[in-house]
């Protein structure tokens, strides 16, 4: 019984491998046209400092994927796969590009917004990447203040030396860099305390447990402090609750981002849906 329980289980795992293989095939090969077949798009989730809604600090740029074939594919399936099939720096440009277009937008209508972009290492470790964002933010007649740049613990851990040039190219330009999805990575304390680094973002993983587990809660307020201290700036992201808020608030929480305050807002259509 135990064999076959064992054999059941290998059949079912080379299945299941099967499968994620020819869905990885399918998507990559739709990936390679979905910009000229005008099926990505990009969607802006506001960031505030409080819970009134008045008080947006700026917005995080999300890309989204919608194929006819596919249906709607989240990012964190699709980044991956750009990022093996070489595909992601064309992604980021086309990311970066829009999210301008956006500011400029705003900005010709007389409200001035930062937009924070997500960067995949392999971006960064591109040779003109801050020269195509001086590039572009001349162009649309931005200023420098307006875009920050998000990076990963992975991206910190795996490529330090290199990140850590590029960190301080960017901080030198005058853009902010934003650590996302902080505590999750493998990155030391260290290696953060090396980075140029002006926010933290904390992962949701740890916004979602503050409400019921206490280690979670006691870790939670440590980040926060350690921030202030290393002079950061706090953003806890995926912050769904009003319990979750006041939590983080009392613990001196900086700025919030999350579906209890909104949404990422798809701004191309007239009624900002959120998606
Ligand atoms: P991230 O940068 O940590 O983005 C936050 C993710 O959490 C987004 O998912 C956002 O929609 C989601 N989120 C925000 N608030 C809540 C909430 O209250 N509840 C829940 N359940 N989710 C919330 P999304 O858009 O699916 O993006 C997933 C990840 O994909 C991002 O994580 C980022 O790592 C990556 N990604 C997205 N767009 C880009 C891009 O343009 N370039 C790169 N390199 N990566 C991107
Ligand atoms: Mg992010
Ligand atoms: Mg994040
Ligand atoms: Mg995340």
């Amino acid at each position: 019984a135990v064999s076959k329980g064992i054999l059941h289980e290998v059949r079912w795992y080379d299945e299941s491998l099967k499968v994620n293989k020819e869905r990885s095939l399918a998507l990559e090969q739709h990936l390679f046209k979905s910009l000229e077949r005008n099926e990505m798009y990009v969607v802006y989730q506001p960031q505030y400092s409080s819970i009134s809604k008045e008080d947006i600090i700026g917005y995080e740029a999300l890309l989204r994927w919608n194929n006819d074939e596919l249906g709607s594919i989240g990012p964190d399936e699709f980044i991956p796969i750009a990022e093996a099939v070489d595909y992601i720096n064309v992604l980021g440009r086309f990311v970066i590009e829009e999210s301008m277009k956006f500011i400029k937008r705003r900005k010709d209508s007389g409200d001035m917004i930062s937009v924070s972009i997500n960067a995949s290492y392999k971006e960064l470790l591109q040779n003109d990447y801050v020269s195509y964002l001086r590039e572009k933010i001349e162009t649309y007649d931005l200023s420098v203040t307006q875009v920050h740049i998000e990076i990963t613990e992975t991206t910190i851990s795996e490529y330090i030396d290199i990140v850590r040039e590029k960190l301080d190219e960017l901080v030198a330009c005058g853009f902010e860099v934003h650590m996302d999805d902080f505590g999750t990575g493998y990155s030391s304390l260290y290696q953060l305390g090396k980075m140029p680094i002006q926010v933290l973002k904390i992962d949701k993983s740890f916004v979602w447990a503050i409400e019921t587990d206490e280690k979670m809660e006691a870790l939670t307020k440590l980040i926060i402090d350690l921030a202030h201290r290393m002079n950061m700036w706090i953003i806890a992201e995926g912050v769904e609750t009003m319990k979750q808020y006041e939590m983080l608030s009392d613990m001196g929480c900086d700025y919030y981002q999350g579906y209890l305050l909104s949404k990422p807002l798809d701004f191309s259509k007239e009624t900002n849906q959120s998606t």
